[in-house]
């Protein structure tokens, strides 16, 4: 005789009190729930009261469209919903949910009352339920819209009351809960009260919901780093992309401040996050993280939202495809950050950006007797915008920016006329010393930038100073590499490496005069242990992972002693260079210290 007990149904209260646990899981989704029903009855004003961190109060109130007194407790029933019969209906599939689920376990596992007014009706009605079956409604007192009251969750299941937090916890989840929608939903007026005192108090904005809006990502993030990001925007492959993404000085490594949407839901994709730190790769230390802010609107068909019991995942038709389009999007925004107009104010280039801005107002003030020096006057080209203008400073900012003071001078002229002496420190630092400040450049961080440049323009025009080498220099490799070397020999020509192959082997014969000294071998070695297989998907980041890898053993090294000349020579260099701002590796390059902060230090006032 086996042991095996009768087979049995589970009482339907159970089920219900089960599906809820995946639904609900504690306060923070009761929230979400609400509060997503809110939106899709297209309100503007969203209120949410909580007592201990949700665990005996949840209330969210909304000045939406209103449900009929007729649906009022129907609404509670399991698979109730008023959004799925117009599943055609583009809108309805953007709404929260479909699922008929939420005020089903809500519940379920609670005690619920809600109010309404529908908007067609004269007067609102309240729900009040003593259990899921058991419920009484009555007219009401309310001017619009909903208020749901949920109170005492999991009093009735307590396995799953056991496994609530502290109300503190729970609370600062309700808030990591709500924060996405703050962000995304400018276009709402945002209210949150914890025990009694107001918390929160988000005013509507004048943009529409899903636009990222920096004034309210401000108010909400309230972070300096918010002040430095750059908006994004992309449009093609089925979708569009819009947001902000921090300047790579802004690194850190918490993952934290990183939000992805897609249609104006807030979910988390590691291969969306992954594509954004892709973008950084050549900006930021390895392994660090940037906030970022992300919408991505794709065709409805492209995209299954309903995966995730809490639709919290995505699932996208053609991953790959959002995730290069993600990465454009980034680069293209990165790469307008690190133009030297924007290196940011608290990092090195301080006294450049804010000259840029006063300009930059200035000239949208709408000043326009400003004779720039080469060309007489541009005023007429400029138009004042913005946008005009970035683009009249285009060609090389340190350029022009100086062009519209009176003494008509070249701004890098200027600089190099600035610097007063050329100092070098533990043979790895060279300090660069002007009338008020200092510059500290990492000198092998620099010759690395300098060359990555040069080689990936060399790259795009096949030339590049090249130097034959006496002896060459005998490599041997495995066949795998050498099928590489074949298959990419145009790409090491261009960079100034001619290389033979015979008999499994490498034959150096020349090198661009940037690497004379150094040890080829172990340069090209180096090379070929890149992760090729996984390189190979994208040429464009092949190309440059090679260069910035043969970059590394450029010249100047660290702990190498620098004569005035040289040095001189790898700050005008440096000068010169698109992205100044960080090694190909993302470690920094430079940094500026002004005259007060030293003085500071002495306790010197003057
Ligand atoms: P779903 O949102 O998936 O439809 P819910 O259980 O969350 O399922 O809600 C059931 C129905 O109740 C909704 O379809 C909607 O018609 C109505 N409803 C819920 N909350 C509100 C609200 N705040 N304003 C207007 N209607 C609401
Ligand atoms: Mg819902």
């Amino acid at each position: 005789m086996s042991n095996r007990k009768k087979l049995k149904k589970l009482p339907q209260e159970v089920v219900n009190q089960i599906a809820a646990g995946e639904v609900i899981e504690r306060p923070a989704s009761v929230v979400k729930e609400l509060v997503d029903n809110s939106i899709d009855a297209e309100a503007t004003e969203i209120t949410i009261k909580l007592r201990d961190g949700g665990i005996s109060l949840v209330e969210v109130s909304d000045n939406g469209v209103g449900i009929p007194e007729g649906d009022l407790a129907e609404v509670f029933t399991a698979h109730t919903t008023t959004k799925l019969e117009s599943f055609d209906d583009l809108n309805t599939l953007m709404s929260m949910g479909f699922r008929g689920e939420a005020l089903s376990t809500i519940v379920a596992v609670s005690n619920v009352s809600m109010t309404s007014k529908y908007e067609d009706e004269d007067i609102a009605h309240k729900v009040e339920f003593n259990s899921p079956d058991d419920y009484k409604v009555t007219g009401a007192a309310r001017e619009s819209g909903t208020v749901v009251t949920v109170e005492n969750i999991f009093d009735n299941v307590p396995v799953r009351k056991k496994f609530l937090k502290t109300a503190q916890t729970e609370y600062r989840n309700i808030l990591n809960t709500l924060t996405p929608y703050f962000i995304i939903y400018p276009n709402i007026h945002w209210q949150l009260f914890k025990d009694g005192k107001k918390v929160v108090d988000l005013e509507s904005t004048s943009s529409k919901a899903g636009k990222i809006d920096k004034e309210r990502v401000n108010q909400v993030v309230k972070q300096d780093f918010v002040e430095r990001m750059e908006s994004v925007f992309f449009d093609g492959n089925g979708m569009q992309i819009s947001g902000l993404v921090a300047h790579p000085s802004d690194h850190m490594s918490r993952t934290k401040y990183q939000y992805i949407f897609v249609n104006g839901r807030h979910v988390w994709d590691n291969g969306i996050a992954k594509s954004v730190f892709q973008a950084y790769d050549r900006y930021i230390p390895h392994g660090k993280k940037v906030p970022f802010i992300l919408n991505i609107q794709i065709k409805p068909e492209l995209v299954d939202v309903n995966v995730h019991p809490r639709k919290e995942e995505v699932k996208f038709l053609n991953p790959y495809r959002v995730y290069s389009s993600v990465e454009q999007a980034v680069s293209k925004s990165i790469e307008k950050l690190v133009s030297y107009k924007n290196i940011p104010e608290k990092e090195s280039f301080e006294g450049v950006n804010r000259d840029y801005r006063k300009k930059l107002n200035h000239y949208e003030s709408g000043r326009r007797d400003i004779n720039f020096s080469r060309g007489g006057s541009i005023k007429d080209s400029l138009k004042f915008s913005r946008a005009a203008l970035e683009k009249t400073f285009q060609p090389s900012f340190f350029e022009n920016i100086h062009k519209s003071d009176s003494n008509e001078q070249d701004f890098t002229e200027q600089v190099k006329e600035e610097v007063i002496a050329f100092h070098q420190m533990f043979n790895k630092y060279i300090i660069v010393e002007f009338k008020e400040s200092i510059w500290v450049i990492d000198q092998h961080a620099a010759a690395e930038r300098i060359t990555f440049e040069k080689l990936s323009k060399a790259t795009e025009v096949e030339n590049t100073d090249t130097q034959n080498l006496l002896v060459g220099t005998k490599i041997k490799v495995d066949d795998a590499s050498e099928e590489f070397v074949k298959e990419n020999i145009e790409l090491f020509n261009n960079l100034g490496f001619n290389i033979d192959i015979v008999d499994g082997k490498l034959n150096i014969k020349s090198v661009p005069v940037e690497f004379v000294q150094a040890d080829i071998e172990k340069l090209i070695k180096e090379v070929l242990e890149l992760d090729i297989d996984e390189l190979k998907k994208d040429l464009d980041r092949l190309k440059k992972d090679i260069i910035a890898t043969m970059a590394c053993h450029t010249s100047v090294r660290s702990g190498q002693n620098l004569g005035r000349d040289e040095m001189k020579n790898l700050y005008t260099k440096l000068l010169e260079c698109e992205n100044p701002y960080s090694c190909p590796h993302g470690r920094p390059i430079v940094w500026k210290m002004g005259i007060e902060e030293i003085d500071s230090k002495f306790d010197r006032t003057y």
